[in-house]
């Protein structure tokens, strides 16, 4: 914070403390589970949890009050996320309604949906998905085939999403898809919001190489929402849905740098017990993580100081995709590191000490063997490495634009 700001620092307290004082009784074993790749542990005690932090009015800090939220500033935002990750509470689950599409109802719903979707979001009681991906449209988006036609007061969908997170327990999926027959690309997409408990959807489990299966695919025949359940005008998805990605790396980036801090403080502590750290080379690659991860929060917190001073220079200057390859890249290699760490002992699966923790939950791989393998997706979602770099040479550096596929 700079400079110091009483405020904000009894604001931090006041997270810190209630943090303390409830990751206790029933939820202190809850500390470290969950997050990417470990969404599968302990569901739900940790919806219980998450119930808890609505009734505190700890979930939605960033949304206005008037919907339901917290109303705070942007750096209290960031300190709520930081102290959250710093205490190890349990990892959110309400990631897609609460920073996805809450806000996206805020900026293009209309009252009636507000109203409707807003206060349930707020407080945990009905989880949402995101269908975006197809088999035929990831990096390419506008490549979806996924069709709704109105039939009287209703849409009828019918065709598949893929690697749709969290499937298996959303109460809602908002999905784009295609109501103008004949359109293509961008053109003719709709976003819909759409009830998951009904005979016309079918979620199918895809297991990861983790053991864990947290994205599914989802196979819309027939299925059904009723016609005033669309956000935006009909043929208008596009700029709902480029809207909402819009929302996807908010302030909670720092919080998930402390998150990341603590892995690395974790993984040298192990080195240090498992005689790792007496390896010259890899105390180097130790120390060379930090140094990087150091690097990293400060630009955040340059970035984040432009925005909150309104002199925010990031948008089209590529801050977004920069931090995205940065990261995914950085944890990436945190991942392998912790591999090098464990040295053979990385080969092990199921039933060595390392599992006498739990950390490992039902997997058989344990928390640092899933770090490694959870985080090759990480340079996969929210952007590819490939698409990030595209951005990043088309529109910020103004290199001439790849040819596009007309198929
Ligand atoms: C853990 C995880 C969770 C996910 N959760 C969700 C979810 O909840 N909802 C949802 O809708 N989707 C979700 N996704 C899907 C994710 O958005 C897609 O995987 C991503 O958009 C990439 O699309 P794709 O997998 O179809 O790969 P493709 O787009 O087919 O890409 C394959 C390869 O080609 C490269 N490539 C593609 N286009 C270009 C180009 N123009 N130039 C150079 N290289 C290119 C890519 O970088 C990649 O290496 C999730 C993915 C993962 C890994």
């Amino acid at each position: 914070m700079n400079p110091v700001d009483a405020a904000d620092v009894a604001f931090r307290d006041e997270v810190r403390t209630w943090l303390a004082d409830n990751l206790t009784g029933e939820f202190a074993d809850l500390r470290g589970l969950g997050g990417p790749g470990r969404e599968d542990l302990d569901f739900e005690a940790r919806l219980r949890w998450n119930r808890h932090l609505a009734d505190h009015g700890w979930t939605c800090v960033g949304w206005p009050a008037e919907f339901g939220g917290r109303g705070l500033t942007m750096s209290q935002q960031v300190i709520f996320h930081e102290e959250y990750a710093r205490s190890d509470a349990p990892g959110r689950i309400n990631h897609f309604g609460e920073e996805l599409l809450g806000p996206t109802l805020i900026a293009f719903g209309t009252d009636q949906q507000k109203a409707r979707f807003l206060p349930k979001i707020r407080a945990v009681e009905e989880l949402w998905c995101q269908g975006y991906s197809e088999p035929g449209a990831g990096s390419d988006l506008a490549n979806v085939a996924t069709k709704a036609v109105r039939d009287g007061d209703e849409w009828v969908i019918d065709g598949q999403k893929i690697w749709t997170s969290s499937a298996q327990v959303a109460d809602w999926i908002f999905v784009v898809c295609r109501t103008v027959p004949g359109s293509a690309r961008h053109e003719g997409l709709s976003f819909l919001l759409v009830p998951m408990d009904q005979p016309g959807i079918e979620v199918r489990p895809i297991k990861q190489l983790t053991g864990g299966a947290e994205f599914n695919e989802v196979f819309f025949t027939g299925a059904r929402t009723a016609a005033d359940l669309i956000v935006g005008e009909p043929g208008d998805g596009w700029k709902v849905a480029m809207g909402l990605l819009g929302f996807e790396r908010g302030v909670s980036t720092l919080g998930q740098q402390v998150g990341f801090e603590r892995e690395l403080g974790e993984l040298i502590e192990l080195a240090k017990t498992n005689g790792a750290y007496d390896d010259a080379i890899l105390r180097d690659r130790l120390a060379q993580a930090k140094v990087e991860l150091d690097v990293m929060r400060v630009n955040a917190v340059r970035g984040l100081s432009g925005v909150i001073a309104g002199s925010d220079s990031s948008a089209g200057g590529g801050a977004a995709s920069i931090g995205k390859l940065v990261w995914a890249n950085w944890h990436k290699r945190l991942g392998e590191l912790a591999m090098a760490v464990l040295g053979p002992d990385a080969l092990a699966l199921g039933g060595s000490a390392r599992h006498a923790d739990g950390v490992g939950g039902d997997s058989p791989v344990d928390r640092w063997q899933k770090l490694y393998l959870f985080t090759r997706a990480d340079t996969i979602y929210g952007g590819s490495d490939e698409v990030q770099r595209n951005i990043l040479a088309e529109r910020v550096l103004g290199l001439p634009r790849e040819p596009k596929g007309t198929a």
